[in-house]
């Protein structure tokens, strides 16, 4: 599994960072979503994460 944030889209609105803290952060310099580290599973956390984002820049590989 992977998880793929497109920085085309994100917006940096944090949403997904607030869901899953350990999951996601904002880069400082973009201001843009990145993965901090992958989880060995899909958690309901990060589901909900996904779900969060307004404007479904995260996607699931599995
Ligand atoms: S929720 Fe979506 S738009 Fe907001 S920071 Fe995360 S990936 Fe970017």
């Amino acid at each position: 599994m992977d998880i793929f944030i497109d920085p085309k889209l994100c917006i940096g609105c944090g949403s997904c960072v607030i869901m899953a803290e350990s999951v996601f952060t904002l880069d400082k310099k973009t201001g843009k979503a990145k993965l901090i580290k992958l989880p060995k599973e899909i958690t309901k956390e990060l589901k909900t994460a996904i779900e969060s984002c307004p404007i479904d820049a995260i996607k699931i590989i599995e």
